[in-house]
């Protein structure tokens, strides 16, 4: 029996976060700049085979679920196909995507026939006007219909992902939850994080989990928290008391949930990342494009994990933003 992956602290790692590709169709401006962008080459990202072939060595040290991120992940050509190969590897046992939805509409059908059922979707306002001061596009029409096409071909349980911007959502929180209320979905609300290639974050830009909470609480219905959600997970579940859903809360500024992290990721260009906030990082391309065993890969993730922090310093006056912005890491 292999040992399963743990670090330093204990924790006990299954949680495998892929990125395949840095490019996005929106612009968020707490993400990236509006021009300019140096997206990487077409020959620098991973082909879906070394991708495959990574997990593949991951999965005897016990990763069995899978995120697949960006950039915007729709972007990346034939990605069902993709989808198959992961989900064909015994002992992967979940896999997610996590997409803006901008082209959710027509390529919905195919990604559930890939075997695809977790679908997180960022979104962080039903305003049009204030979708496209964000996202510097006018595509949340496009969004909703990508949805609606979702729920048509099968996915159940979507989840919202908001980020919370203080002096910018406040008015979308309710509104966001009530259409979640409605539909089944459960909205994530996170905390700004400072990941963004602009350098904007600072602490009062950060709407916090409790107060999202008591606004919530406020104006739709009282929120408990849910006794026996995972304590590995970001989110921090909460449930109406009148039934009417579950709301979750990633509060890594306010209530920082490191101690618990289960997570690694694999940047669309092949280097792997013990922490979203990581320094460093282990450039693993070339053992995918070599001969090397998955002994060798294996053995890499391993010195990769056990070199990994207690957590991110975002409270420490000694906190270092990491050397590349959350698009081109993958969320
Ligand atoms: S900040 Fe890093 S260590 Fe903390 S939960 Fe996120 S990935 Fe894990």
């Amino acid at each position: 029996m292999i040992a399963p992956l743990i670090d330093g602290f204990g924790r006990v790692h299954d949680n495998l976060r892929i990125s395949v590709t840095d490019r996005c169709n929106i612009r968020c401006f707490y993400c990236m700049p509006e021009e300019g962008v140096q997206f990487m080459d077409r020959a620098e990202i991973l082909t879906f085979e070394e991708i495959e072939r990574f997990v593949r060595a991951a999965v005897p040290l016990g990763i069995s679920k899978l995120r697949l991120t960006g950039g915007e992940p729709l972007l990346r050509r034939d990605l069902p196909r993709l989808i198959e190969k992961l989900a064909a590897i015994p002992g992967i046992r979940d896999i997610a995507l996590t997409t803006n939805a901008v082209l959710l509409e027509k390529h919905a059908a195919a990604l559930y026939g890939a075997g695809l059922r977790r679908l997180n979707i960022h979104l962080d306002t039903l305003d049009r006007a204030r979708f496209e001061r964000i996202t510097r596009r006018d595509d949340l029409p496009r969004v909703l219909a990508g949805i609606d096409k979702a729920v048509e071909v099968g996915f159940r349980n979507i989840k919202l992902n908001v980020v919370a911007v203080k002096g910018l959502v406040e008015p979308d929180i309710v509104p966001v939850a009530k259409y979640c209320r409605e539909r089944g979905f459960e909205p994530r609300y996170i905390e700004f994080m400072p990941l963004d290639a602009q350098s904007l974050w600072d602490r009062t830009s950060v709407l916090t989990a409790d107060e999202i909470i008591s606004q919530l609480s406020r104006e739709i219905a009282p929120l408990r928290a849910v006794p026996d959600a995972d304590p590995r997970a970001p989110a921090t579940e909460y449930e109406y008391t009148d039934g009417g859903g579950r709301v979750g809360l990633i509060a890594s500024v306010s209530k920082p949930f490191c101690l618990n992290c289960n997570r690694i990721r694999l940047t669309s260009e092949g280097k792997l990342r013990y922490c979203l906030f990581a320094i460093d990082e282990t450039d693993v391309r070339p053992l995918l494009r070599s001969q090397a065993s998955d002994e060798a890969i294996a053995a890499v993730i391993r010195s990769n994990i056990a070199a990994k922090w207690i957590g991110h310093e975002i409270n420490s006056p000694q906190f270092v933003p990491p050397p590349r912005p959350m698009y081109s890491i993958g969320g």
